[in-house]
């Protein structure tokens, strides 16, 4: 017995012998693991968060909000959008008075920690407050990591799977006659995909054109002084019957040669949506999107089993929780996270490679309401995923081009980044501080209601 344990015991000991050969000397201490970590990171010495703050900007009313990351090396810094415009100040808060100290003496260089680390740190996560915040901080790590490298982030994440990023421009108008023009000057601008929609929200400036005569009839609980001035009126039937007439007159006059999408904000009952997208079938579109509020997900079931449409989900989505199952359950075609509100690029990229398995591709979230630095971030996943599906384009006003310098850009309906090292986005502080953002928020998201004033969710 005494002696197999000696003859095992020197096997194993040669064992490791002939690995510490292989391998090199074996390492006493912590310190001496730490210096050879240092001198393998060939070109990248070590460097250490110096600062995290919130710059906030309001050009045309939009409350923006961005991330910079500040380093032990001097000039070199990061930016990553953290814009969640309903409640800026919260995520301000959120960064300056949580995520800086969170962050001051970590490491720069290991994302995927700080991310974890950042995530968990308040305990409850998961809101789009935090994840806000989280995907400035993400996104900036990241344009400080292609900085270093000399790369745009394109490349870290893989490097492109396409020249440009193609982009649907969004049409709408007060007549199905007007949305149809517009698509055809977006096809003149060389768009192959639009967005055709009209009226917003609410419904009742469409009235007049369904056998309305002049102004539209006050709602009724306008009359009777319900809710708030401001509120708006949704008739879902007025609704669904004009989706079906502006798809009708665009192929009319706009043929086959052109993709359209719409968008149904999730404002009708799940019944009427699925019957809408029904009647919408002869018409070809290249995705409907936001069908159901996201409680009402659980309606995707019925919808896969009475029509082959294909659907876009997800923008109000800030959880794995949200994503996940449905992805796996090929519920919906296009997977349309707001990249700032699920936690930045390194969430984004799960969820990307998590799809391509599904067949389910991007179509990431693209409003106005992004920073340019989000609409990056957007850009450079899209051209590094396989999966790759459309983007939703955004057009910078010069007043957005100096404050933001190196913005992403749309030519012939291909959106293309600043191809310099990182995000390629920068910004002019001392413009941005032209545009405070106003002490007294008063961007609250649009109350929609029905005729008897219960409020309608998105
Ligand atoms: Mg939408």
């Amino acid at each position: 017995m005494n002696h197999f344990s000696n003859s095992r015991r020197n096997v194993i000991r040669s064992l490791s012998l002939g690995a510490m050969a292989a391998t090199g000397p074996v390492l006493s201490s912590m310190t001496e693991v730490k210096e050879r970590d240092d001198q393998a990171r060939v070109g990248l010495p070590p460097l250490k968060i110096t600062k995290v703050k919130a710059i906030a900007t309001c050009p045309h009313g939009i409350e923006l909000i961005v991330v910079k990351v500040e380093t032990s090396e001097p000039g070199l810094y990061g930016l990553g959008c953290a814009t969640f415009r309903q409640r800026a100040h919260a995520v301000v808060a959120a960064i300056d008075k949580y995520l800086n100290d969170f962050c001051v003496g970590k490491d720069v260089d290991n994302i995927e920690d700080m991310w974890q680390a950042t995530y968990q740190s308040s305990y409850w996560r998961n809101g789009p407050v935090l994840n806000n915040a989280l995907s400035g901080l993400d996104q900036a790590l990241w344009d400080i990591k292609g900085k270093r490298a000399n790369m745009p982030v394109y490349q870290l994440l893989g490097g492109k799977c396409r020249f440009g990023i193609d982009c649907y421009a969004h049409a709408s108008g007060k007549s199905p006659q007007e949305v149809a023009d517009n698509v055809t000057m977006f096809m003149e601008k060389g768009f192959r995909h639009v967005r055709i929609q009209m009226g917003g929200y609410g419904a009742t400036q469409l009235l007049g054109a369904y056998g309305y005569s002049g102004e539209a009839p006050e709602p009724d609980f306008k009359k009777a002084g319900f809710g708030m001035p401001d509120d708006n009126f949704m008739d879902s039937l007025v609704y669904t019957k004009s989706v079906v007439d502006i798809f009708n007159k665009t192929r009319q006059q706009c043929g086959e040669q052109v993709e359209l999408l719409h968008d149904i904000h999730e404002r009708v009952q799940p019944l009427e949506a699925i019957n809408l997208i029904k009647a919408l079938e002869e018409y070809r579109p290249f995705f409907i999107e936001d069908p159901f509020s996201p409680e009402n997900n659980r309606y995707f079931k019925i919808l896969r089993e009475h029509t082959t449409v294909p659907i876009a989900m997800g923008e109000l989505f800030n959880s794995p929780h949200e994503w996940v199952d449905p992805i796996k359950d090929q519920m919906f075609d296009f997977i349309r996270i707001h990249i700032s509100q699920a936690g930045g690029i390194t969430p984004a990229m799960k969820v990307a490679r998590l799809a391509e398995v599904f067949n389910v591709r991007t179509a990431w979230h693209g409003p106005g309401d992004v920073s340019p630095v989000g609409h990056a971030a957007n850009a450079h996943i899209d051209f590094a995923v396989w999966n790759f599906g459309i983007q939703e384009s955004v057009n910078f006003s010069e007043t957005l081009q100096e404050i933001f310098p190196g913005s992403p850009y749309v030519e012939n309906g291909y959106m293309y980044v600043n191809e310099v090292p990182g995000l390629g986005v920068d910004i002019n502080e001392k413009e941005a501080a032209k545009y405070p953002l106003p002490d007294v928020q008063m961007n609250n998201w649009t109350q929609v209601r029905k005729k008897d004033g219960t409020i309608i969710r998105p």
